[in-house]
């Protein structure tokens, strides 16, 4: 059985991985000719992280990830805690920890743990075929691929999410603004083992730490689309959006550097039902485009990429059947992440601002229990928990 896959991000890479320990032959097809991941890190939560157990990755993942013990939730003008709590019971409960890492880091681990030699870069598709027999993939430069089914990790721009859907799904603004990138870990800002998270008027500043001694950071602005603002304008525009906040926000302000800062649009996708068309199945970003207010987008990438290598390894029915059986499995796990973060989206970013208030007076009087239990109940509905 040969599998084409579209995409080496996370979830083309972890499929990849995946399917190649079952001993089912792989094609990678990348359309950039060198990877550039957009974001500069990620928290990747037990779920994501038990994936990569699954696929011989522990301790690669382990060397990659940032110590992350505690959370706290600081009060937007003073810096003072609103709520700070322990880690421990959440690993305790799931059996694994979070790592929060470097996105560059990670791509380059999984590209080669498959075989750097084995991702034809430069390949983007433009249209599938398919018929009884398997699956044509052609490629803008004009030349084609042909395998017994094809898996589209090719992000939330899918062009084969249309092929699958046989309509567009539009992506949706989700109302805001998030600058992220990374900083040496100066505990001026936030203890240096923390996830620390100010909060107010709809917006957030947060430090998680990865290896190497640094600090992965954002920030969320609500705000309009389509603003002229870019790198040259970026410390004057954090500067005004966190003005009156507090010190440790300013000094990360001045700390960061404009030219690796990312400054993207936050959006999602209306999750929808249909994951497969015979032969073709759509995969991460392509299959379901979340909002990353709860760091769950790239750990359902590797969810789906451990299901779908699984069904096809397990099932003797055919690949249209396996393909079905993953569809089946998946469809409503991802649907809840995505209305999950949708809904805390809302919720941080004052979409409604007494239900914004209210959510910062509650977070003086959380001990931790109540998050923490959010948080494990969405890690343990994944395949592996
Ligand atoms: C600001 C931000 C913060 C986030 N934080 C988290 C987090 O903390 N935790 C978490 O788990 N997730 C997080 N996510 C989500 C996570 O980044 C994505 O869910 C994840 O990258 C999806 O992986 P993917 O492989 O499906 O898609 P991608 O990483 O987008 O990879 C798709 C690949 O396909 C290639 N491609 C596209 N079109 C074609 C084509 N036609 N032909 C060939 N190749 C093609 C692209 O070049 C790309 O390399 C965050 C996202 C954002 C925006």
């Amino acid at each position: 059985m040969k599998a084409l896959i579209i995409g080496s991000g996370m979830g083309g890479m972890c499929t990849a991985i995946a399917l190649q320990r079952f001993g089912i032959d792989t094609e990678v097809f990348e359309a950039i000719k060198e990877i550039k991941p957009v974001g500069a890190a990620l928290s990747l939560w037990p779920n994501g992280v038990k994936c990569l157990n699954f696929l011989g990755l522990k301790e690669q993942i382990r060397a990659l990830g940032g110590t992350m013990r505690s959370m706290a939730y600081n009060d937007f003008q003073h810096g003072k805690a609103l709520t700070q709590f322990s880690l421990d019971p959440l690993v305790a409960t799931t059996g694994e920890r979070p790592y929060p890492v470097a996105r560059a880091e990670l791509q380059a681990m999984l590209i080669d743990n498959y075989g750097r030699e084995k991702v034809q870069f430069g390949k983007r598709l433009v249209a599938v075929e398919q018929n009884e027999n398997g699956v044509t993939a052609s490629f803008e430069d004009g030349s084609k691929a042909h395998g017994d089914l094809l898996i589209a990790c090719d992000g939330t721009h899918s062009i084969v999410r249309r092929y699958v859907l046989g309509y567009t799904a539009e992506r949706r603004y989700a109302g805001y603004v998030n600058w992220n990138g990374l900083v040496t870990i100066d505990e001026s800002i936030a203890p240096a083992q923390q996830w620390t998270t100010f909060v107010g008027e709809g917006k957030r500043v947060s430090v998680m730490p990865v290896a190497g001694n640094r600090f992965y950071f954002f920030f969320d602005v609500p705000l309009p689309l389509g603003l002229a603002e870019d790198r040259s304008t970026l410390r004057n525009d954090l500067k005004r959006y966190f003005s009156g906040w507090a010190e440790p926000v300013q000094r990360l302000i001045d700390q960061l550097n404009p030219d690796t800062t990312n400054r993207v649009e936050i959006h999602d996708i209306e999750p929808f039902a249909q994951l497969v068309k015979g032969r073709v199945a759509l995969l991460g970003d392509a299959a379901h485009s979340t909002t990353p207010d709860i760091g769950q987008g790239g750990c359902a990438a590797m969810e789906d990429a451990v299901v779908l290598a699984n069904e096809l390894q397990i099932n003797s029915l055919g690949i249209e059947d396996a393909l079905l059986r993953y569809q089946h499995k998946r469809a409503d796990r991802v649907k809840d992440l995505v209305l999950k973060a949708r809904k805390r989206c809302d919720v941080t970013h004052g979409k409604e601002k007494a239900v914004t208030e209210q959510w910062y007076e509650e977070l003086k009087s959380e001990t931790g229990e109540h998050i923490i239990n959010g948080m494990c109940h969405t890690i343990q509905g994944g395949p592996l928990s």
